[in-house]
């Protein structure tokens, strides 16, 4: 495969964030050479990459010809792992969905993994019309800094599980795995909000459910810090003599907001409240099995109880995103995860933390959101992860 010069990367990121651009451009945001550009831009025409779609006149200067990426000239796959299955995306260039693809699973076994996802895959390439480049996938757990293994997963029980290299003898696409939480964060930045890409320059997207993460995706680029463990937000301390967590600290913000706690502070409230009180709340089956979606019922339902579990998780979070505000300074912070379909009553109260908690320079100019993209973030994200990995000369040259 012949070596594409570091000119095509450059180009392509640019083509890629803007939605239109031309030569003149190029060469102005670049600093490469008008014959540097002209070329690289032949190359991408001849390989259907980009397309040129019409002119623009600035000024009295010459007519300069619009071009445009053609998205749907090279597809992508996303996936991502929860616990209950696996969601895949077939995406375009910019990680724009295509057609998903699920299939769940019961045990936590790395291979029943691989067996659902290569079903995805196989569906997903089954309509492709247009070179499949590689697959990303997000992960629950702290991955390697290559992409390839998944060094520990505690909701899976994993340790040292080489899971890309399972995915590529399986698929036989190149495969990077990432963090779910930071995978999920390059597809909000993708595709997470209709505005301008230059406008989510400081983007942290936090997954607050089952653990509470945040992802980075510092203008265009994700972060990870030194090893990957960058982002790590549920084990922050927001209650110095709080429980025990499993990290081995007290207080983590984690043993006060997951899901986990959630369901543990209202069975807390639930036994602690006298039988003639609880007569008065909604009804409220507090079964070993509860889940956070139960839960979401009797918040509905406006069972005090669980509103208050949820107003004080909310508090916690609040504190932990204020800080993180003080030491980021982001310029959008989104929110994701189980937790996010709580709405206004995790939303409100969270927003009044976060504005007790965060310099008002910091918060000022800053949009905190729920994630618009719902269920569909991680894989999206997956095929983000994809595409921040793939070299422009696979690009051109897919094979
Ligand atoms: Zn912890």
């Amino acid at each position: 495969m012949p070596q594409a010069p570091a000119s095509v990367d450059i180009i392509f990121r640019l083509l890629r964030e803007l939605p239109e651009t031309t030569r003149t451009d190029l060469v102005a945001r670049t600093g490469l050479s008008k014959a540097t550009v002209s070329e690289t831009i032949a190359q991408l025409l001849a390989n259907d990459l980009v397309t040129e779609t019409g002119k623009r006149q600035p000024g009295r200067g010459r007519r300069q010809v619009l071009l445009q990426l053609r998205n749907g000239s090279r597809l992508v796959i996303g996936a991502e792992f929860n616990e209950h299955g696996c969601r895949a995306v077939l995406a375009d260039l910019r990680a724009g969905p295509v057609r998903f693809a699920d299939r769940s699973f019961t045990s936590a076994e790395p291979e029943d993994f691989v067996n659902a996802l290569e079903e995805c895959v196989a569906e997903l390439r089954a309509v492709a019309t247009a070179p499949v480049l590689g697959i990303g996938i997000g992960v629950p757990g702290l991955v390697d800094d290559a992409g390839r293994s998944v060094a520990i997963s505690v909701p899976f029980n994993w340790r040292d599980v080489p899971f890309a290299a399972l995915v590529e003898e399986r698929t036989g696409l190149a495969t990077t795995i990432a963090n779910r939480a930071k995978a999920a964060a390059l597809g909000e930045y993708w595709q997470g909000s209709p505005s301008d890409l230059a406008d989510r320059s400081h983007l942290a997207y936090i997954t607050a459910g089952a653990g509470i993460v945040a992802g980075f995706v510092i203008k265009g680029d994700p972060y990870y810090g030194h090893v990957g463990t960058a982002g790590e937000l549920g084990h922050t301390t927001v209650e110095p003599d709080g429980p025990q967590c499993g990290c081995g600290n007290q207080g983590c913000l984690y043993m006060l907001a997951s899901e986990s706690a959630i369901v543990r502070h209202v069975r807390e409230a639930h036994t602690a409240t006298p039988v003639h009180v609880r007569a008065s709340h909604p009804p409220l089956d507090m079964h070993d099995g509860i889940t956070i979606d139960d839960l979401s019922v009797a918040m509905k339902d406006g069972h005090p109880l669980v509103v208050q579990a949820i107003e004080r998780a909310a508090r916690y979070l609040g504190i932990a995103i204020g800080n993180l505000i003080n030491i980021m300074n982001p310029s959008h912070v989104v929110i994701g995860g189980s937790l996010a379909a709580f709405g206004d009553v995790l939303l409100v109260p969270l927003r009044a933390e976060i504005q007790r908690r965060s310099l008002w320079d910091a918060r000022n100019r800053l949009s905190i959101a729920p994630s618009k993209l719902g269920d569909d973030v991680g894989p999206i994200g997956g095929a983000a992860l994809c595409l921040s990995r793939v070299d422009s000369s696979r690009m051109i040259h897919p094979g």
